[in-house]
């Protein structure tokens, strides 16, 4: 199998494995208890902490707060400084957030907040001025993702937090759940307040993410009960899966890994662009404006489910649009936002690769990608259009 889907979950690496697997059997205390087994248990979650904060470049491990997910990490940032802040209810984000924020602010315009939507252009990338122009005094949190999961575009955080400083009290949330363990971050030097990750998408197991909150910014508990994480997240701590956590940020420290799968991603999308005359790459072409891993092609005039299938027959796993998405029939809300054109938007294919993946999965893939889409080119009722795109390329 080869496995091109890495921005929906990615394998367990064997060096988090073997991390992990004493604290599923040897270890099994609980981290609240005070013998020597407990402590053993506490020792590893601090560690773990610590291995987060220094790949996120946090000032201090504290700022770690361990969950369960990226959608918990998001959901418990903005929700939590609403509770906390009930005098302010203007949100600004994204028109490209994933479900995990856009539909909580959907939600929460239905419950009486105000959200501001900030577009995209048709490469994905936002226009600063937009949000310049939406804050406000009563804005309680703005919420940008940092690393687009359909597309791999990267919103310029840095900028972005300095408006949101100079310009209001506003708190700045980012969900970083898709860049984190493939770009370097450093948040020391951003004006980032909260920060959302999920294990699973670098290589941790699934069950596990954190959000780092700045020193200084409260949020309310987001489960109520004992002292677990300081308080901030009640409930025994999932010990195996953050002690994973941990050593899948080390890991991913390591920067030999993402300069390969750069190499590997820009290949693939070169040779399909090239080849293929119907392929069109959605997202900003400057590759230092994506993720290294992500190439979003349209393969316009035919469904991107019938090339989804036939590549899974062939034994690669890819996603259409966002992992989300799949199995439906609408066109990604991403893509929309981005004015793709719905020929184009339908077709869309989205190849995400991890430190897994070889040269040869790469040449396999372009090996039998292009016979696919002719295949069902030649079944698509969009004759015309495809032969000006065929006698163009
Ligand atoms: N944010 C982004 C950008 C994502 O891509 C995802 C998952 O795909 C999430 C949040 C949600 O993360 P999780 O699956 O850990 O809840």
């Amino acid at each position: 199998m080869i496995y091109l889907d890495n921005n929906a979950t990615t394998r367990v690496a064997p060096e988090v494995f073997a991390a992990m697997q004493p604290f599923l059997t040897d270890y099994y205390g609980n981290p609240a208890s005070a013998h020597a087994l407990g402590r053993r248990m506490k020792t590893a979650v601090e560690q773990a902490r610590e291995q987060v904060a220094a790949l996120l470049g946090a000032a201090d491990p504290t700022e770690i707060v361990f969950t369960s997910c990226g959608s918990e990490s998001d959901n418990w940032a903005i929700g939590g400084f609403l509770e906390q802040n009930p005098t302010r209810r203007h949100i600004i984000t994204t028109r490209v957030e994933h479900e995990a924020v856009r539909n909580l602010c959907e939600h929460l315009a239905e419950v009486g907040c105000e959200v501001t939507w900030l577009e995209v252009d048709g490469q994905g990338e936002l226009d600063l001025d937009d949000l310049r122009r939406a804050l406000r005094r009563d804005t309680a949190i703005v919420s940008v993702m940092l690393a687009n999961n359909e597309t791999g575009v990267l919103f310029p955080i840095e900028e972005i937090g300095k408006i949101v400083r100079e310009n209001s009290d506003a708190v700045f949330h980012v969900d970083g759940v898709q860049a984190v363990g493939k770009i370097p971050i450093n948040l020391k030097e951003l004006e980032v307040d909260l920060f959302a990750l999920s294990g699973h998408k670098l290589h941790a197991p699934q069950g596990v993410g954190a959000l780092y909150v700045r020193n200084g910014v409260t949020l309310p508990p987001f489960i109520i009960g004992g002292a677990q994480e300081h308080g901030r997240r009640a409930g025994t701590s999932a010990v195996p899966n953050i002690v994973g956590l941990g050593a899948a940020c080390e890991l991913a420290a390591n920067p030999e890994s993402h300069e390969l799968i750069g190499r590997l991603r820009g290949r693939l999308e070169d040779e399909i662009l090239r080849t293929i005359p119907n392929a069109l790459l959605n997202g900003i072409s400057d590759r230092a404006k994506r993720l290294p891993n992500t190439a979003n092609i349209s393969f316009q005039y035919v469904e991107g489910e019938n090339i989804m299938m036939l590549l899974d027959e062939a034994g690669i796993c890819v996603s259409t649009g966002s992992a989300c998405h799949s199995g439906t029939h609408q066109a990604s809300p991403t893509l929309r936002a981005m004015n793709v054109p719905y020929t184009a938007a339908q077709g869309s294919i989205r190849f995400s690769l991890g430190r897994y993946n070889t040269t040869e999965e790469i040449e396999q893939t372009l090996g039998v990608l292009p016979g696919i889409v002719s295949r069902l080119v030649e079944m698509s009722p969009y004759e015309k259009e495809l032969k000006v795109l065929q006698n163009a390329g």
